[in-house]
């Protein structure tokens, strides 16, 4: 990692209260942006979809509930939420009552509730209780859009997909990749910009540094391995 100070102004400025970019930076040249993917992913190899699940409607149920929380949260509720209603035959037969008391802990959990009950039903009903295999047909299910979709036909079905979630939409910006804030407009930017590659894994490798190390409040750029590369980069270097 290169050495260097800190300095005031970065490129792209971030709010202290809301973590929020408030300014766009410059695009990077596809050459820049396909060497800092590199270096994310020598520093990532292991990168993976760190929710906990057995099957793809056991994915799609925690992505699901993963909305406004962490894959950790989600991960403290699943285990038991899968071991009583393991398909989506069953949870679509569930109590709702049992299904709030189970996901409590995740948030917003009365709409949370009905939105993995309507979404196995609707999984029943329309696919005899399995998982499409195609975007099209996954974002007909209720509380299923396209970054839910794209996480699952990429972890589960090894289909090339983007999942913009709040991490690829924050990075994309500081890094570059997309003067956009529509998550659709990022991912067709993106597709632009790594029309070859394997974008599920890329997605998730960017989410991993969005977690660990340029985070929405005080992105750590002095320990960041991309910080002679990136535009927002607080790091000034010699
Ligand atoms: S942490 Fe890294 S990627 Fe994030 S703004 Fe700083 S230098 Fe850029």
């Amino acid at each position: 990692m290169p050495k260097g100070k800190i300095i005031k102004k970065a490129a792209t400025k971030v709010s202290a209260k809301s973590g929020n970019d408030v300014s766009p930076v410059k695009r990077v040249k596809k050459d820049v942006a396909h060497e800092m993917i590199r270096k994310l992913r020598e520093l990532y190899p292991d990168a993976d979809c760190e929710l906990t699940y057995d099957s793809p409607f056991q994915l799609l149920t925690a992505v699901i509930l993963s909305a406004q929380t962490t894959d950790v949260q989600v991960n403290k509720v699943t285990p038991k939420l899968f071991k009583r209603f393991p398909t989506a035959k069953a949870l679509a037969e569930a109590p709702i009552e049992e299904i709030k008391d189970l996901i409590k802990a995740t948030g917003y959990y009365n709409a949370k509730a009905n939105s993995i009950q309507t979404c196995a039903q609707q999984l029943v009903l329309n696919f005899g209780g399995v998982v499409p295999q195609t975007l099209e047909e996954l974002i007909t299910l209720p509380g299923v859009g396209r970054k839910t979709a794209n996480v699952v036909l990429g972890v589960v079905f090894n289909q090339r997909g983007w999942s913009v979630d709040t991490h690829v939409q924050r990075l994309s910006k500081r890094l570059g990749f997309t003067k956009n804030v529509d998550p659709y407009k990022i991912e067709i930017d993106l597709q632009k910009l790594f029309p070859d590659d394997d974008w599920s894994n890329i997605s998730i490798t960017i989410i991993w540094h969005g977690r660990r190390i340029c985070f929405a409040r005080n992105p750590d750029c002095p320990r960041c391995p991309l910080n002679d590369l990136c535009p927002s980069s607080e790091v000034k270097l010699k």
